[in-house]
Order: C-alpha cells, then structure tokens, then sequence
C-alpha cells in the first residue's frame, strides 16, 4: 500500500497521518456521551461528528498553529487545565446546531446561559468589578430573568444536606 500524502482534515497541514495530524486527531476523534450526571439519567443534545469537525475546523487558527477559543479568542491547550478545549452549545435547547469549542475556564464562566445572556452578564460584572454600584442592580435583574440557568429542581438537589457528590 502507498500511504498518499494529504492534508489534515482539520488543519489542513499536510503532516497528517491518516486523516488527522497529530494535533487535530485527539480532538477530532473525541466521542461525547448524550446521557450526563451521576444516575446518566439526564439527556444532552451533542454534536455530530460532522458538526463537529466544522466546529473545529472554524477554532484552527492557521498563522498561530492552534485551536483558539470562540468566545474569549484564548490558546486552547490540552496540557493546561483552563485551556482545556470543550464543548459548549452557545443556546441550550434552542436547536442541534449553535455548538462552539470553548476554554474550560470560560465555559465554566458561562455556565449555562446563552452567549447573548453571559455576555451581557460579564459587561455588567466587570463593571461591577471596575467599581460601578448601579451596575449591581441592573446585573441583578438580569440574573432574575435568566433563561438558561439550572432549574430549580436542580438547585433542591444542590442544597441537600450531606448530599452525595452531584454534578451540576
Ligand atoms: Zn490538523
């Protein structure tokens, strides 16, 4: 067999070995589970492997040599622990599509608001953070109407007392 030289189908650099070069393949050929929590009892939409890809093929910055964060623009790096490229559905529940790869800091960050809804909230606390009171107000009424925050049922969980460890 003659190996024929190609492109990464990510990077498109031409070291790939396969269909992947050696930055793109652990990422590319990650798998993600729909059933999340302790139980595996609750049910997340994930991506398609097509999905995906194009998710990655849209984080790879060509000049820089790395995958970059699509919120906040940072280095994802799979050896630093913020840096850590992850999943995020930039609307949960809206739709299958909307998905972004995401530092873990800043994924944490957002937790489960919309992009529109955690960058409105980041203004406002940074402004906060810069020494604007009135700023509170206005972040408190914003943290009210929240579409995206964990339910209630959830939060019950959350206050248990001695409850077993829950993933949020
Ligand atoms: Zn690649």
């Amino acid at each position: 067999m003659i190996a024929i030289e190609k492109g990464c189908r990510i990077c498109e650099r031409e070291q790939a070995v396969g269909d992947f070069c050696s930055t793109c393949a652990p990422l590319a050929r990650r798998t993600f589970n729909r059933r999340r929590g302790r139980k595996r009892d609750r049910v997340v939409d994930v991506p398609t492997r097509a999905q995906w890809h194009a998710v990655l093929r849209r984080a790879w910055d060509g000049s820089a040599g790395h995958f970059r964060c699509e919120i906040s623009g940072v280095r994802l790096d799979v050896n630093v622990p913020a840096l850590y490229p992850t999943l995020d559905h930039s609307a949960p529940g809206a739709s299958t599509d909307g998905w972004l790869v995401v530092s873990a800091a800043v994924n944490d960050m957002k937790s489960d608001l919309s992009l529109d809804e955690a960058r409105k909230a980041w203004r406002l606390l940074a402004s906060v953070a810069e020494g604007n009171r009135a700023a509170s107000a206005d972040l408190e009424r914003h943290l009210e109407a929240l579409k995206h925050f964990r339910p209630r049922a959830a939060l019950q969980v959350l206050a248990t007392p001695k409850g077993e460890e829950v993933e949020p």
